[in-house]
């Protein structure tokens, strides 16, 4: 059965040149530092970044946690979009496992934190107060519509990040969307950060992992960790040698992915019944949209309508969906989705 899979950028499967490569690839004991093409995927992704290393991790979750875990003792506080996966879908792990206090500020429609707002909640030295040690910032951000901060924001939140000692850390699961859609070289992009996290395994295609990156000194203390949370992984250069083809092959490709989801919501907008939200979906590879209070269907109904005629899609609230595009999908995918939505919306 070939679907049409729209739910997320990461289910996409690794192409059959990355499993040639995963086959083929030289393995050692990673956590001897002894497998060559982990070693390879960690200088590639640290020198396209402009940063001092890098470190490939299991996960996009556990990469920013290490990056809070390094940057954090327990008790301090971080300045976190209310809206971000580290504030919403992390399972906590900073509190849980880090000790560390979140001061969420509200997400504006494109993706930013106020600036003001953030310099508003770096709190005072005071007895009563915590210590604001880190200022997050997602890009692009995915529940404001995937949206790409541009380089100006990013360059705003480092200088005030710099001016009260603070560190910066970004969470770029999607960064290289970013970068592409901004037309922004990803060096100049993360540049004001101390530490960026980035997944392989979403719209890279990779089949697992992210890479955290950041300075020499950040990056030993985070394998350290690594280990501590059983992130120390052994022949991991089976996994690497698909990242190294992320990098390689699938950052510079992402724009077809943009142009996609572009016609994807252009069509959207012929459809009875569904109300895109205007400012976003279009800038990269989401498009999210609500449904009329006209509309009888529930999501759920949608999500099986749209299951028989092939099309895999899935709900991102009570009356709203997030549809994702991806290397998996072509435009006659496109085409398909559109036609399909309008057959059950009717
Ligand atoms: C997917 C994602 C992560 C981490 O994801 P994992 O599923 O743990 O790899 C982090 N931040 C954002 C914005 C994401 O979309």
């Amino acid at each position: 059965m070939e679907y049409v899979d729209l739910r997320s950028d990461t289910v996409t499967k690794p192409t059959p040149e990355m499993r040639e490569a995963m086959a083929e690839a030289e393995v050692g004991d990673d956590v001897y530092m002894d497998d060559p093409t982990v070693n390879k995927l960690q200088e590639k992704a640290a020198e396209m970044l402009g940063k001092e290393d890098s470190l490939f991790v299991p996960s996009g979750t556990m990469g920013n946690l290490l990056a809070l875990l390094v940057h954090c003792q327990r008790g301090d506080e971080i300045i976190v979009g209310e809206k971000s996966h580290i504030y919403m879908n992390e399972a906590g792990g900073s509190a849980a496992l880090g000790g560390i206090h979140s001061r969420p500020l509200k997400n504006q429609s494109d993706g930013t934190l106020l600036l003001d707002e953030i310099r508003d909640a770096i709190q005072t030295e005071d007895v009563h107060h915590t210590i604001t040690r880190l200022i997050c910032v997602e890009n692009t951000q995915n529940v404001c519509g995937g949206v790409p901060l541009s380089l100006e924001y990013m360059q705003a939140v480092g200088k005030i990040a710099d001016e009260n000692n603070l560190l910066f850390h970004v969470d770029g699961a999607r960064i290289f969307n970013a970068s592409a859609a901004l037309k922004v070289s990803i060096k100049d992009l993360v540049a004001p950060a101390d530490s960026v996290m980035f997944c392989l395994s979403k719209g890279l295609v990779a089949p697992v992992g992210s890479m955290l990156v950041g300075t020499q000194k950040f990056i030993n203390r985070a394998r350290h960790l690594r280990k501590m949370l059983g992130g120390g992984m052994r022949q991991a250069g089976i996994l690497a040698a698909a990242g190294l083809i992320s990098l390689e092959k699938m950052t510079t490709r992402l724009e077809q992915d943009h142009i996609r989801a572009k016609k994807l919501s252009e069509g959207l907008k012929n459809i009875r019944g569904l109300v895109l939200d205007a400012a976003e979906g279009t800038s990269t590879n989401m498009v999210y949209f609500n449904l009329g209070d006209e509309v009888k269907l529930s999501v759920n109904q949608i999500v099986d309508e749209m299951k028989k005629r092939d099309v895999l899609v899935d709900w991102a609230g009570p009356r709203r969906f997030r549809l994702v595009t991806h290397y998996w999908v072509d435009d006659a995918g496109v085409d398909k989705a559109l036609q399909a939505l309008k057959d059950v919306m009717i």
